[in-house]
């Protein structure tokens, strides 16, 4: 279990690590909330990616036109919360059947390579 700020609200801490969930566990207000878990990422070049699994508290998808990981980047080193497991904090694709004003709204998301890119596999147009 891990425990850490919410990028998307600053000040508010959360208990993570519930593998397979998307619990979020405010302290400071008692109001919960989900985020869509990252289920599996076969971009294993990623930062914030071992055995595919991602570790990225939030990540951000789209660009509008493209459902690319924003989040994605190459380093040496890996990052992330390393018991933790990856949501979506934000997705900027409205033409997803799965987005509600920016945000995703699936149960869970998978990631994996589209044209050599780090694309959200689970967006499906609406
Ligand atoms: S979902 Fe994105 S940030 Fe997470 S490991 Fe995959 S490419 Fe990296
Ligand atoms: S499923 Fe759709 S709304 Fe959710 S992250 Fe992927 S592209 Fe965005």
């Amino acid at each position: 279990m891990g425990f850490g700020v919410d990028r998307r609200r600053p000040g508010q801490h959360f208990l993570s690590g519930f593998r397979g969930t998307a619990h979020r566990l405010y302290l400071t207000t008692g109001i919960s909330m989900e985020m869509p878990v990252i289920n599996a990422c076969e971009v294993e070049e990623c930062a914030y990616n071992t055995e595919g699994a991602c570790h990225a508290l939030a990540i951000t998808v789209g660009d509008v036109r493209h459902a690319h990981c924003d989040t994605f980047f190459r380093t040496p080193a890996k990052g992330g919360d390393p018991l933790g497991i990856g949501q979506v904090g934000a997705c900027k694709m409205a033409g997803c059947r799965h987005n509600s004003q920016f945000e995703c709204h699936a149960p869970g998301i998978s990631v994996g390579y589209v044209e050599s890119a780090a694309n959200c596999l689970t967006y499906s147009p609406a």
